[in-house]
């Protein structure tokens, strides 16, 4: 069992309430953090940037990134929107264009973050998020290095 100031499992009710935990997040987000952000179709990933995106004072709509796998936002630090749903196969091509030095200015948020596989950095928070019954959501967070360890906090 990891131990108990590396991970948070928490739940959100509805939507909205997912968003606030987003919002939290981004609120204590610094330069050169990496959210890697997991969970099936419809789990709540867009949902959470969205509120992540509040939090970082992000004024433009954050939607799905879907058809250019990454969005970059100007926000109290630059927000990097990654999603990788539509990435069919391990190209490694793009997978190692994807992650670069401009983003230790701003912190990345990377929805389908299991398909990153080995070009994922050590250091991050992973989010995992699984659907429950009706509108619940079980979001686990778990902490790789000490700097991710102030997301656990406002959890
Ligand atoms: P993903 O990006 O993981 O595919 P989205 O955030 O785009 O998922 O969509 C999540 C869907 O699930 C939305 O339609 C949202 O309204 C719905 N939903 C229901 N309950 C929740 C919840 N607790 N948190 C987040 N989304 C929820
Ligand atoms: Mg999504």
């Amino acid at each position: 069992m990891p131990a108990i100031d590396t991970e948070r499992v928490v739940e959100t009710a509805d939507p909205p309430a997912t968003r606030a935990l987003g919002e939290r997040l981004g609120r204590v987000a610094r330069p050169g953090d990496v959210i890697a952000v997991t969970g099936d179709l419809g789990a709540g990933k867009t949902e959470l940037a969205k509120g992540f995106g509040v939090g970082l004072d992000v004024a433009e709509v954050i939607s799905s990134p879907s058809f250019v796998l990454m969005a970059e936002h100007p926000g109290r630090i630059p927000f990097f929107h990654l999603d990788l749903y539509r990435l069919d196969g391990p190209d490694e091509a793009v997978l190692g264009g994807l992650l670069d030095e401009r983003e230790g200015d701003g912190v990345t948020l990377v929805e389908w973050a299991d398909r990153l596989r080995d070009e994922l950095p050590a250091g991050r928070l992973d989010v995992a998020i699984e659907i429950l019954p009706g509108e619940r959501r079980r979001v686990v967070l778990r902490a790789s290095d000490a700097r991710h360890r102030a997301y656990l906090e406002v959890a």
